[in-house]
């Protein structure tokens, strides 16, 4: 590993650490979230001129209008993802800088990833291959539609916000599966659906703020 990948200063291990600890004081109780966390170099998933402030607990421009979401974000909508249960086969829509998907693919068996500009997929992509994460699945494509035919899926999350709940998602979850995403017009929250065996129940959380889904893919 080079020295960029370890980090000095404001990018290293102790500012790092310093961040887990801070998600901890902010309520976040998944050690295993935590734990992974705290080994993946977020400085390298912005802009080498944002590195600095990768471990502050804010969202980030990474371009074409996109932003990574804050750490506190990431841990809490994968702890409410795994509900303390190990993951198998998760869907992410919204792939952006890719910090998500690396923090999901060190908890699930596998990772399949959608993101509809093209320029960003492909980026992250390089990102994610140095970075040796193997158990994921990338796609150019608009996750409104799913995958179904890499479905079921027994979590899927959603990292841009929707006004309503996305059924043709919801088509695509095992029965037992959960899906985490925003939801909102002027105020957004975090929901949660469970799908159980008598139907779907929804549960509505933390206001949040995210970058809108839209439907089609951009190529340039
Ligand atoms: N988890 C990402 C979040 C990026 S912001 C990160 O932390 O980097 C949300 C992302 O969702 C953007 O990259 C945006 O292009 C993407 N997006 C929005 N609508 C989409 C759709 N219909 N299908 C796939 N990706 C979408």
């Amino acid at each position: 590993m080079d020295a960029r990948h370890h980090g000095i200063g404001m990018t290293s291990q102790r500012t790092r650490a310093r961040m887990v600890e801070r998600l901890r004081e902010q309520g976040i109780t998944d050690e295993m979230v935590l734990a992974v966390m705290n080994t993946i170099p977020r400085h390298l998933f912005v802009e080498e001129a944002l590195a600095s402030r990768a471990y502050e607990d804010v969202s980030l421009p990474i371009n074409f209008g996109q932003t990574i979401s804050s750490p506190w974000i990431v841990a809490r909508m994968t702890e409410l993802l795994r509900g303390s249960h190990s993951l198998n086969k998760v869907l992410e829509i919204g792939t952006g800088c890719g910090y998500q998907t690396a923090v999901l693919a060190k908890l699930a068996k596998e990772v399949y990833s959608l993101e509809r500009i093209g320029p960003l997929l492909t980026r992250t992509r390089i990102r994610l291959r140095e970075l040796r994460i193997t158990n994921i699945s990338l796609k150019h494509a608009d996750g409104l539609l799913g995958l179904p035919e890499m479905g079921p899926f027994d979590a899927i999350i959603m990292t841009a916000v929707t006004t309503q709940i996305p059924e043709l998602l919801l088509e695509q979850l095992t029965v037992g599966g959960r899906m985490v995403y925003p939801k909102g017009i002027s105020k957004q929250f975090l929901c949660v659906i469970e799908h159980t065996p008598q139907g779907f129940i929804e549960t509505i959380l933390d206001e949040v703020k995210f970058v809108p889904i839209l439907s089609g893919v951009v190529n340039k």
